[in-house]
């Protein structure tokens, strides 16, 4: 047993540090950023936003909302090929540019994959996510992968640690996603006892993506803009978003009334809710590590996101990034013991 003592960091931990700057108003920052990757010749530009790949998030009709503002979406592993098939036939090239097309490792994911990339040029990312990266069977299903699909943008997940990234990357991804444990829905932590908390995993294995010519994506934690923030400036490339989209029209989460009041569902990808609707039930030798949500409903995505964006565009004007992609240099990171004032929190009108 071995004991690592310097401290890990969560987004709860610190707070930004304002510097000076010579923007004048927030819509002069650019959230859009042009990437390129280690293996695929594709550049994509976008906002380095993603929608998760959870049933109830990564859906066709999210892809198509968040498109109109350049966010990409993860779109679950669960629709039939027949599905995705009429999906392509209607979208434009704009929205299958801003689609990552989600697998899981077995043999049919993999099958499925090459036909779903058969329907157009335009997708161009892949992403194989398993709760647990550090398998040698997700290495080698990952090599498959890169070997197949020579040029698409393949990102893979997820893990927490420099080491683990750098193999990720050598074996055939372009982009690592990070993240064990922080997610809205997830128990993880609570019935394994495993985990990294978020921020210090962004600063650790972003250096170790970078070093290599990789990316990182920042899977899970946010709950607020300035979360995202902390993402970005700590070094994430992208930011995935579970929690923060639930809710939606854009959802595919059952919707109850109590007390003319609609609420929607939502629940981890591990939860015993996920587990009764894709396998049935949760299989004897497992525990469920997610939980179920019930959220007030909130309607359309788009304010949503224009929230988000406007606090993202604040946070950059506070240290004077005129692009998202400078706030990693310009973040100086302070550790805080203390966060928002809560004094009026249930007097909210
Ligand atoms: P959020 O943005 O809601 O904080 O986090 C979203 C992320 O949580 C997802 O992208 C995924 O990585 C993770 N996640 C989703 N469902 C589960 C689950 O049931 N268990 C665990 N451990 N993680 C989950």
């Amino acid at each position: 047993m071995r004991i690592e003592r310097d401290i890990k960091l969560g987004f709860k931990d610190v707070l930004i540090r304002p510097k000076r700057s010579i923007l004048k108003s927030r819509s002069q920052v650019d959230l859009t950023r042009k990437f390129f990757f280690k293996y695929s010749s594709t550049v994509w530009s976008g906002v380095p936003i993603i929608a998760a790949n959870m049933d109830t998030i990564g859906t066709f009709q999210m892809a198509q909302s968040l498109s109109n503002y350049n966010i990409l979406t993860a779109v679950h592993k669960y629709y039939s090929f027949e599905e995705w098939r009429d999906f392509v036939s209607v979208s434009s090239d704009k929205t299958l540019n801003h689609v990552i097309v989600s697998i899981g490792t077995s043999n049919l994911d993999f099958v499925k994959v090459k036909k779903i990339f058969s329907l157009s040029l335009e997708l161009k990312y892949i992403c194989i996510d398993v709760a647990n990266g550090y398998s040698e069977h997700f290495l080698s299903f990952l090599k498959l992968v890169r070997e197949c699909f020579l040029d698409k943008i393949i990102c893979a997940g997820n893990v927490v640690t420099g080491e683990m990234v750098e193999e990720l990357i050598l074996s055939g991804a372009d982009v690592v996603k990070v993240g064990i444990g922080p997610g809205s829905v997830c128990t993880t932590r609570i019935k394994t006892g495993v985990g990294y908390p978020q921020l210090s995993a962004i600063i650790e294995c972003a250096d170790a993506a970078h070093g290599l010519g990789g990316q990182i994506i920042s899977d899970g934690g946010c709950a607020v803009s300035g979360d995202l923030a902390k993402a970005f400036g700590g070094g994430a490339d992208f930011v995935m978003l579970g929690g923060m989209l639930a809710g939606h029209s854009e959802c595919d989460g059952q919707i109850i009334e109590k007390k003319s009041k609609k609420y929607m569902l939502f629940y981890g990808m591990s939860s015993k809710s996920a587990m009764q609707r894709y396998i049935g039930g949760v299989p004897v030798y497992r525990a469920s590590e997610g939980k179920t949500v019930k959220i007030p409903f909130r309607g359309g995505i788009d304010a949503t996101i224009q929230d988000i964006l406007g606090g993202l565009r604040s946070a950059c004007t506070y240290v004077g990034a005129s692009r998202l992609k400078e706030l990693t240099k310009r973040t100086t990171f302070i550790r805080v013991s203390e966060q928002e004032n809560c004094i009026f929190n249930s007097f909210l009108f």
